[in-house]
């Protein structure tokens, strides 16, 4: 039987699972903002220093043809500009992502496409 590398007394693949998720659930269950909390694991990291975040009534995902200069003018000043641009040239199809357009990004993926 193939054992696994990280196997010893109490230790299993399983209980490390256990153990994760009972640590998950003490900090959600602790915090005074459990959803928040829960969603700050699931999310990308760089999703807390999101300046969108602290802002309110702007639309950053206006009607095709809407207008996206509010949206751009946050992300002129947001400290994850760069990961958020890459997760949305990545496969954000709507939106406004760091301070790009989707028709933007369509361009920055064929022309990625085309160089490689
Ligand atoms: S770059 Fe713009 S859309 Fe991306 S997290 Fe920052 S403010 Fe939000």
């Amino acid at each position: 039987m193939m054992r696994h590398t990280n196997d010893g007394p109490g230790r299993s693949p399983g209980s490390e699972i256990v153990r994760f998720a009972q640590t998950i659930l003490d900090r959600v269950l602790d915090d005074d903002d459990p959803l928040e909390e829960l969603l700050n694991w699931i999310r990308p990291k760089w999703h807390r220093d999101a300046a969108c975040k602290e802002v309110t009534g702007v639309n950053f995902f206006p009607e095709r043809g809407g207008d996206v200069r509010p949206a751009l003018a946050v992300c002129r000043s947001c400290l994850v500009r760069a990961e958020c641009e890459a997760a949305g040239v990545d496969g954000k199809e709507y939106g406004v992502w760091g301070g790009t357009t989707a028709s933007q990004r369509r361009v920055m993926r064929r022309e990625g496409r085309e160089a490689a």
